[in-house]
Order: structure tokens, then C-alpha cells, then sequence
């Protein structure tokens, strides 16, 4: 028998949504089998080579044969939507995960994935073109947890070649849950403010952090042949002296390379959030932020200018504006 054809119509995924309880939300969603999410793209080498090389596996199973294996643990990734957030052609457009949304409806917004079990049943080959199914397999009564009161939902995923063979399954729980201070009858508080990472300030790099803070960019430079070093480190690499003294810099420098990071956005970062590197007149080279410009104003070689700012209480940072060609 076809595995599609077992699939339930889609429409029942489209229904208006009553009020909700845990009893209709099972009612609604519980072993309703969705699917097939039809994979982008057959297995290729060039894909498996790309997870090998990002994960350092260098099993000759994978890639050492003219046929190539894909990693078992890729097995998820076949049928992954694109980066539009679409899957690909001839796949339902019901979506599983729709009950996690009922959830947040109901303020249990927080979410945390709390296991993935994988099995696998038969490698998957280069030409395999993979489908899968999914299906809401349970919701817990509520349960109070250490994130807050909550139902753990679980999905089971099964995952089929081109004839329909079964592949490998996934089973992976979430927990929905209410965050603990949400449901506390304390009125809501101001939410805490993300704050930078702090650097660490310890013997050899205290003066640079201090400095800062006194308006001053100080470098390291060796008490014995005069070398200047960044960052803070105990000893001279030119000529292993760990003798060191200070040299206040004037800031400016020019732009020796930057990047610009749009996404995702972390905070406490302003975006796009322009990392530069700066190379200071005085002959070292500095990391930092680029503030005031687009990333398409920049070019290799501008001159920037340091301009030291408390960006959080009690934290300094020499951050850099271009003024120049
Ligand atoms: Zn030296």
C-alpha cells in the first residue's frame, strides 16, 4: 500500500480552532498523519560532502565508494523547507507544528525541544529522492516543570525513499510551557535588559580595560625593545621579555577588513552589526565595532577614528567611525 494514501486530507488542518483545551487540542491534532514534505533535492555527494567537511567526519562509508552513503544522521535534513520558509513542490500544505501554536495562544509560549530519537532502517543513497509523514503522537496532561506549568508534545516523523521504503523515523517531544513568572500573580516586571558579554580582566589585561574606561587606548609595548602588541599578553613576542609598560594611541587607524552580520539578531547588538578590523597607526591591529555607516560605505583602507564610549555601565569599548577615503 502507498504510503500516501494513507495520508488524512489535509482540510482537517484549516478548521476553525474552538476555544482550546488540552482535550481539543488532542481531539483536533492527535494521530493525524501529515504529510508527504517532499525533499528539495535528491542526495547528492555534494551535500553529504558538506555535512562531512562541517562535522569532521571523515568516515569512508559516506563518500569512499563510487555510490555515496548519506550520513544517517542527515536523515532529517532531506526534506528541510528552504530558506522562504517553503517546501518544496508536492508537499502538503499542512503543518504539523500548527498545535504548537495553539499553545502559544493560550500563553504557553515558551518552547524547548527535551529529546530526538532517531532510528534508521536502510541507508539513504546517492539518486534517493526522500519524503516524510508526521504525526502528533501525544500531548501530556499538564505537568509542572521547572520552566513553568506545561504538556510535552511529541511528533513522529517517518521518512521514506522513492519506493516508498521506510527509511528512518525520528520521534522528538517538546515541552510548551508557561514561563513560571507569567503565571505567578505578581504583576509583570520590566523584562532584563541583555547585556554584553563582560571581557575578562585579569593581570595582563586590566591597564587595556581601565584605560578605556579613563578615555584612553592603551597598548601594550615591551619595556625592553620597545615592540607594541595587541591584544594584552604577558610576554614580548620579539623578545620573550614579560617587562611591559603602556603607550596611549591616538585611535586612528585604517580599515584593514570588516563584516557585517544582518542575521540573526542578537542583542544587545544594534544591526547590521559591523565587525572591523582596525590597523592602528601605531602598527597593531584591533577588533571592533564600526558605528555610523552602512556596510555598503565601507571600503578596505577607509580611515577610521576611535571614539571610546561606556556602551554599559562600567564597560568601554573603543568603537570606530570613517572619516575618510
Ligand atoms: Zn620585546
Amino acid at each position: 500500500m502507498s504510503n500516501r494514501a494513507s495520508a488524512p486530507p489535509n482540510e482537517r488542518y484549516t478548521l476553525p480552532m474552538p476555544a482550546p483545551d488540552l482535550q481539543t487540542l488532542r481531539d483536533r491534532y492527535l494521530n493525524q498523519r501529515v504529510g508527504p514534505y517532499i525533499a528539495w533535492n535528491v542526495v547528492s555527494r555534494t551535500q553529504i560532502w558538506q555535512w562531512c567537511a562541517a562535522m569532521g567526519d571523515e568516515n569512508p562509508a559516506y563518500l569512499g565508494a563510487e555510490t555515496a552513503t548519506a550520513p544517517p544522521t542527515m536523515l532529517q535534513s532531506w526534506t528541510f523547507r528552504d530558506v522562504h520558509g517553503k517546501y518544496a513542490p508536492g508537499s502538503t500544505d499542512a503543518n504539523t507544528y500548527e498545535v504548537l501554536g495553539k499553545f502559544d495562544e493560550l500563553g504557553f509560549f515558551g518552547s524547548v525541544a527535551v529529546s530526538y530519537d532517531q532510528t534508521y532502517h536502510q541507508p539513504l543513497l546517492e539518486g534517493d529522492r526522500i519524503h516524510s509523514y508526521s504525526t502528533i503522537v501525544d500531548i501530556s496532561d499538564w505537568k509542572d516543570t521547572g520552566l513553568g506549568k506545561g504538556s510535552f508534545v511529541t511528533e513522529h516523523a517517518e521518512y521514506f525513499n522513492q519506493r516508498d521504503e521506510l527509511c528512518g523515523e525520528a520521534r522528538i517531544t517538546y515541552l510548551k510551557y508557561q514561563p513560571a513568572k507569567q503565571a505567578s500573580s505578581e504583576p509583570p516586571t520590566a523584562v532584563k535588559k541583555i547585556l554584553r558579554i563582560r571581557p575578562v580582566e585579569n593581570h595582563d589585561s586590566a591597564h587595556y580595560w581601565q584605560g578605556l574606561r579613563e578615555g584612553k587606548l592603551l597598548l601594550q609595548q615591551c619595556s625592553e625593545c620597545q615592540t607594541l602588541r595587541h591584544p594584552p599578553q604577558p610576554m614580548c613576542e620579539s623578545c620573550q621579555s614579560i617587562n611591559w609598560t603602556t603607550l596611549e594611541a591616538s585611535g586612528a587607524g585604517t580599515v584593514h577588513s570588516y563584516t557585517a552580520i544582518h542575521y540573526p539578531e542578537i542583542p544587545p547588538f544594534d544591526y547590521p552589526n559591523i565587525i572591523v578590523l582596525v590597523d592602528l597607526h601605531e602598527g597593531v591591529r584591533l577588533a571592533s565595532q564600526l558605528i555610523g555607516c552602512k556596510p555598503d560605505d565601507i571600503n578596505i583602507g577607509d580611515r577610521v577614528q576611535a571614539n571610546i564610549q561606556e556602551v554599559e555601565e562600567g564597560l568601554s569599548l573603543p568603537l570606530f567611525e570613517v572619516i575618510g577615503k
